[in-house]
């Protein structure tokens, strides 16, 4: 055998080491900085210059995790990390991970791994039930689902369905030939425009439409534009609804936006990536109201969900739509299952050909936690933020900056953006907690997400004080 491979019994110690390093990470993971403190190229001056001409022992590598590396690390997993969105991690999901390294499948088709392919099914499925989505996402319809990587792919592959399904399947063969029409509000995740790019519909051919006062699509502006477009003999063919934007939070009312998709004939896709899982706890599931008119949707477990990235779960109604447009079968990739039309290949539901063996985490996550477990870890979530809100609320220096239905809340010190600008920078370098701002109404806006694995309301009512605190020497002097 090569010589250099672990064997085993050195797989076996240093994997202990590794995972003792992790289960050491999280139990210290208050004590670091949680935004990364490092200038630009720092951590790139401390690497050598070229990679070691001889195998190194495990433990040195180990040894410049900490020295080096750790140093740029933002904590994502703090409880302190108030940023962007979460993006949890959970030990379920990395041991889940672990394993799916371990067998190192490639799951492009059935026969590849049949296990990979018929467990992705089974637990998607469960996330129907879970969320209580319409049974129309399930396999044992005409529709299904599948992991993607991302959100945003997820997203690209409902557009390409939609352009192709508009087009009669023409498109994928000669090109575009007339002017395909998608919309989205003007508060739609940034990837929505990345995707129109790269679908070649052209980022002039995606029409952002106003949002209302609490930053959702209108929809009679949607009705409005798609007659206009109609009327010059453009081709509309794709609306995208947002159930929590990335900027606030806002949910669009995906009912009416759908009546008017229905009314057109347009493709309805849904994106909750963030929030689609509040649908754990039925008090939450008003966010996905009409979400039974809808031809996609996507929500992102590597969120909120416990399961670390990459894993977006993406739904669709009509499966053949998205198969046709995504399938390609090589000679070298012909099976016997595949012909028989008894199996899906999930090569052809997104982009790439190879794909990990990602249900396992997420299995691992569910069976772990338990329906009743994931409810508690959201409805918990929820209750901080929401009492966070309320503070907010009660303090004359701030005020609220959008409505916060869920953990997510933008607020906004009264006065100038540099004020809130520079509490923000202030906060941030202290290295005590980590928030993040948007602009709405062309203000600037902070926001607290209460969504970190460990956050706890000692760590949100910390987060308050010191937001407070300079907030309030402010308005004295
Ligand atoms: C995070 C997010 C996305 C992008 O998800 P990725 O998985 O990072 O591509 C898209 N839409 C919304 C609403 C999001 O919150």
């Amino acid at each position: 055998m090569f010589d250099l491979h672990m064997t085993p019994e050195e797989f076996r110690r240093a994997g202990y080491a590794a995972v003792d390093w992790v289960a050491r990470y999280m139990g210290e993971i208050e004590r670091y900085p949680v935004l990364s403190q490092v200038e630009p190229g720092e951590i790139r001056s401390h690497l050598p210059a070229s990679p070691p001409e001889k195998g190194e022992p495990f433990e040195a590598v180990l040894r410049d995790l900490d020295e080096i590396i750790m140093p740029g690390i933002t904590h994502w997993q703090s409880p302190n990390f108030f940023a962007y969105f979460s993006g949890n991690a959970s030990g379920p999901s990395m041991l889940g991970d672990l394993v799916s390294s371990g067998l190192g499948v490639q799951g492009m088709m059935w026969a590849t791994s049949p296990a990979c392919t018929e467990l992705e099914t089974h637990v998607l499925d469960w996330l129907v039930d879970m969320l209580a989505l319409p049974e129309r996402f399930k396999s044992t319809t005409q529709g299904g689902g599948v992991i993607q990587d991302t959100g945003s792919s997820s997203s690209l592959c409902a557009l390409l369905a939609a352009r192709e399904r508009a087009t009669g399947f023409e498109t994928n063969r000669r090109g575009i030939d007339r002017q395909l029409v998608a919309y989205a509000s003007s508060h739609a995740h940034s990837s929505m425009e990345k995707n129109a790019r790269i679908a070649g519909i052209g980022r002039d051919n995606l029409r952002l439409i106003d949002a209302d006062e609490s930053y959702a699509m209108r929809p009679e502006v949607l009705a409005r534009t798609i007659e206009e477009d109609l009327a010059a003999d453009r081709t509309p063919f794709f609306v995208t609804a947002t159930v929590g934007t990335t900027s606030s939070h806002a949910i669009d009312p995906v009912r009416a936006i759908g009546k008017i998709c229905r009314q057109h004939g347009l493709w309805l896709h849904v994106d909750a990536a963030h929030i689609g899982t509040a649908a754990l706890c039925p008090e939450f599931r008003w966010i996905h109201e009409g979400l039974e008119l809808a031809d996609s949707y996507v929500f992102n477990p590597h969120k909120w969900m416990l399961t670390n990235l990459d894993c977006s779960a993406f739904y669709v109604t009509d499966r053949e739509a998205l198969i046709r447009t995504l399938t390609i079968v090589p000679e070298y990739l012909r099976t016997a299952a595949s012909e028989s039309g008894r199996v899906f290949d999930y090569r052809d539901w997104h982009i790439p050909l190879g794909r990990r063996f990602r249900s396992l985490k997420l299995w691992f996550v569910i069976r772990h936690y338990g329906v009743e477990g994931l409810q508690r870890y959201i409805r918990e979530h929820v209750k901080l933020a929401q009492e966070f809100r309320s503070w907010v609320e009660e303090d004359d220096h701030f005020e609220l900056a959008a409505p916060a239905p869920l953990s997510l809340v933008c607020f906004r010190l009264k006065g100038e953006d540099d004020l809130n600008q520079r509490l923000m920078d202030s906060l941030n370098d202290s290295g005590e907690l980590y928030i993040t701002h948007t602009k709405l109404d062309g203000r600037l806006v902070l926001r607290l997400a209460v969504d970190a694995p460990f956050t706890q309301r000692r760590h949100v009512e910390r987060a308050w004080s010191l937001i407070q605190e300079p907030a309030e020497a402010v308005g004295r002097d």
